[in-house]
């Protein structure tokens, strides 16, 4: 229980016997992934619906439904459920009495992804995904200027391209590959320049966001050769096939998430740099609706959009699995429970308004 640890005196710096201090900080996220799924697996409310693009999916339904929630979420999410969620800590589950919430008032990405990387809303200048600046530095900055890193040490891979706006204050300071663009780095990777010839080829349904396939393999490349400090990868299409109605799909992406967290962390563990000094953690920039006539949809005008998740994983989290009956937190809470994690004074990152979360740092 995240409770009892709650009430102890937040610390400023390690002290002797503390949990060891991850080194290097993962942060993955899928666009728009609503905690329903997450937690209780393929939606009844959606089965055999037309509407909800599930008119075909017979096959699919079949592969994951079970009565029992659990065994539900499991069949989605197989790895996340059974491998990886025991050994950390999951935030979000409303039905067990722990609540993630989005504070911006807009609840669409750009917002949702500022909030995460920057600790703090600014819903007067982040109003919605128009491609401007963010004024600034994300927190993945704020840890390349503490800790005196070439920009190709902290690197960003993204489907979306609106990252190249969100993830950085200005322009080229961190590693950043978005949207349709080549990467180019590992330079003399043969697979990273097939990527880079393939994610043109194939395109998807949105113009500024290619399929997260390039996104992941990219980035997994850039990962094992270039080894960088930290990473942030980001997902879309979970976002893309629900606005689109297209349920069957949206799950298809949830087992494409869960297999890429296998392989992701098959990685770190493997890797002599990585294994037991990386922080991992997964989120989502806004929730969406709980029904058939909305969960399609997300925005201010959209009933229980506000609740997301979060999972982290790594040294100096006790894996307590599902977190049950926590204080209230909030999404920018993520970026100082990060920095915390890592062994850095939240408090010196300026204009920050999160706090880590209760009993996680
Ligand atoms: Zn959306």
């Amino acid at each position: 229980m995240l409770t009892r640890r709650a009430f102890l005196p937040l610390l400023a710096a390690p002290f002797a016997g503390a949990a060891p201090l991850a080194k290097h900080v993962v942060l993955f996220t899928s666009d728009g992934v609503r905690w329903q799924d997450l937690f209780t697996g393929i939606d009844p409310k959606l089965m055999g619906q037309k509407q909800a693009g599930m008119g075909d999916a017979r096959a699919l339904e079949k592969a994951l439904w079970f009565p029992d929630p659990v065994q539900r979420r499991e069949a989605l999410m197989p790895f996340f459920w059974k491998t990886l969620a025991p050994t950390g800590i999951v935030l979000g589950n409303l039905r067990k009495g722990s609540s993630l919430q989005v504070s911006n008032r807009y609840r669409v990405s750009y917002p949702g992804y500022s909030e995460i990387l920057t600790g703090r809303t600014q819903d007067d200048v982040i109003r919605g995904n128009d491609s401007i600046q963010n004024p600034t530095p994300s927190f993945l900055q704020f840890l390349k200027r503490k800790q005196n890193l070439r920009s190709e040490q902290v690197a960003v891979f993204a489907s979306w391209d609106n990252f190249h706006y969100s993830a950085e204050n200005k322009r080229g300071d961190l590693y950043i590959n978005a949207g349709y663009e080549k990467s180019r780095l590992p330079a003399d990777s043969p697979w990273t320049n097939e990527l880079n010839t393939l994610q043109f080829d194939a395109r998807f349904i949105e113009d500024n966001a290619r399929h997260d396939a390039f996104t992941f393999e990219l980035a997994l490349e850039y990962l094992q050769k270039v080894q960088p400090e930290h990473l942030f990868l980001s997902f879309d299409e979970t976002d893309d096939w629900a606005h689109d109605h297209r349920y069957d799909r949206v799950l298809e992406s949830l087992q494409y998430f869960d297999r890429s967290l296998e392989r992701l962390w098959s990685f770190l563990q493997s890797s002599p740099k990585y294994a037991n000094s990386t922080l991992l953690v997964l989120t989502t920039d806004h929730g969406r609706g709980g029904a058939l006539a909305d969960f399609s949809d997300h925005g201010p005008d959209v009933a229980g959009d506000q609740q997301i998740w979060a999972a982290f994983f790594g040294p100096g989290i006790a894996g307590e699995g599902e977190a049950h009956n926590t204080a209230p937190a909030y999404q920018r809470d993520i970026a100082p429970t990060i920095l915390q994690l890592l062994g850095f004074d939240y408090r010196e990152y300026q204009g920050l308004q999160g706090r880590p979360i209760s009993g996680i740092p």
